[in-house]
């Protein structure tokens, strides 16, 4: 089994479908492709819970049928106007359902078969937005409502595929990960998980399956979600499970490359890492894949490949447990969006050290990232993700410490780094903070609308 993952970026557009459908039928060996949500479904469906949670019902319902407008543009696109008339006028629309018989690809048609299992989910979509009130629990209800993005991606995908002559089994990851409920950052239950997907897919008859990215489900049936930009994560937790010889992860990029190339006008192509590189690039920010992601594939040895959604004939970048030739090129990872947080005890006495255990917890229970620390005998200073619940944790903090803030920085890390990049990062203005170890370089800036710093 191979395993395929098509971001947001890649199913954006109907051409991008027909991309992957082109990708997708080159592959003769049986494949579980996981898919995200379409272009920036996620984002427009957290604007939708925005407008729930301050009781904006009717703003909620309109931002959702811009959403279901644009799926309705790429739907038009693949299959043409008249086809999704003729069906609209079907009735006795299925229950959406993991269930084979109750998911309407039987046949191969180039007509839209999924209408009804479609128009189901948008009901259902709208019924959620509609029972979602302000008190309700944040996390939970974001996954109830966001999880939709990719239900819907799924069912278009499928039935395309399934058009064009590729048959396919549609997965419904919400009874096939089985997570527990720390709603929005689920972890997922290898053992419970592992036995569905086996279950779903072994002996089937068809070699293509189609499962959603990032979202899972609790053994009592809730909807959950493994974290923003977790479908990488759901590709290598499949592939853990299922034992595949590779995972790729399909990308609008050429592959991993030493730094950001909207950030960095002089990026090159990693063509080969290990793990642990991986891992180290993946935590300090490079967007290119989940952090999560590298574990479950490590611990069963499969290689990860970063191809060019563009161009299947470019080979990308591999991550794997060993390669043939160490990264020569020092690598910048930039991570935005930071906020630099200093703690000292209200009475300047030396207790910090007793009380890490206690501040740390603090950020843990308020989900706040911690992506620096740096501490001496009488302060403590972090750089932190700047998220939601960032406020509260200060708030507590302040009971017993002094709390200073500073906003708009950013992270620099700088792995491999030689003296050209010591004296070109290290050196320059709006440098709060720098951390040097031998092979890393981590510096906490002021973030500079200056693109090529
Ligand atoms: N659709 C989700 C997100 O945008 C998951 C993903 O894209 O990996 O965060
Ligand atoms: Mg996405």
């Amino acid at each position: 089994m191979k395993i395929y993952k098509f971001g947001g970026a890649s199913v954006r557009t109907a051409e991008g479908v027909r991309n992957l459908c082109r990708i997708v039928s080159e592959e003769k060996e049986p494949i579980f492709i996981v898919i995200s949500a379409m272009g920036k479904t996620t984002n427009a469906l957290e604007e939708v819970l925005d407008h729930c949670i301050h009781g904006r019902s009717s703003d909620a319902l309109n931002r959702a049928s811009e959403i279901i407008a644009y799926h309705e543009q790429i739907i038009n696109d693949l299959f043409g106007q008249a086809k999704k008339n003729e069906n609209l006028n079907r009735t006795n629309a299925p229950i959406f359902h993991t269930d084979e018989q109750s998911h309407p690809h039987t046949e191969r048609n180039a007509t839209f078969l999924a209408r009804p299992a479609l128009e189901t989910l948008y009901s259902r979509l709208s019924a959620c937005i509609t029972s979602i009130k302000p008190d309700d629990d944040f996390d939970r209800a974001y996954d109830m409502l966001v999880s939709f993005g990719e239900l819907i991606s799924t069912t278009i995908v499928s039935n395309f595929l399934e058009a064009q002559g590729i048959d396919n089994r549609w997965i419904d990851m919400r009874a096939c990960l089985i997570t527990d409920d720390r709603f929005r950052e689920a972890t997922v239950d290898l053992d419970a998980s592992g036995i569905r997907l086996k279950t779903v897919t072994a002996g089937h008859p068809v070699h293509v399956f189609i499962g959603q990215g990032f979202i899972g489900g609790t053994l009592s049936g809730e909807p959950t979600t493994l974290g923003r930009e977790g479908s990488d994560y759901t590709a290598a937790i499949v592939g853990n499970l299922l034992d595949a010889e590779r995972v790729t992860i399909w990308k609008d990029v050429d592959g991993i490359l030493n730094a950001d190339p909207r950030r960095f006008d002089d990026a090159v192509l990693i063509p080969e890492l290990t793990y642990l590189d991986a891992i180290e690039l993946a935590y300090s920010g490079a967007q290119i894949i989940h952090p999560k992601t590298i574990k479950p594939l490590q611990n069963k040895n499969i290689p990860l490949y970063v191809r060019p959604f563009g161009d299947s004939s470019k080979p990308g970048s591999v991550i794997r447990n060993t390669i043939s030739k160490a990264i020569n090129v020092p690598v910048r990872i930039l991570k935005s969006n930071q906020i630099l947080i200093t703690i000292r005890p209200k009475d300047f006495s030396f207790v910090l050290e007793e009380r890490l255990a206690d501040i740390f917890y603090v950020f843990h229970y308020h989900r706040v990232k911690i992506n620096l620390i740096q501490s001496s005998a009488v302060s403590l200073s972090l750089s932190v993700d700047n998220s939601r619940l960032l406020g509260k944790a200060v708030e507590i903090l302040r009971n017993d410490f002094r709390v200073a803030y500073n906003d708009h920085m950013e992270l620099l890390t700088i792995r491999g780094y030689d003296a050209n990049s010591y004296a070109r990062y290290a050196k320059a203005d709006g440098i709060f903070l720098v951390q040097r170890t031998r092979r890393t370089l981590r510096i906490l800036r002021r973030s500079s609308p200056d693109e090529s710093r």
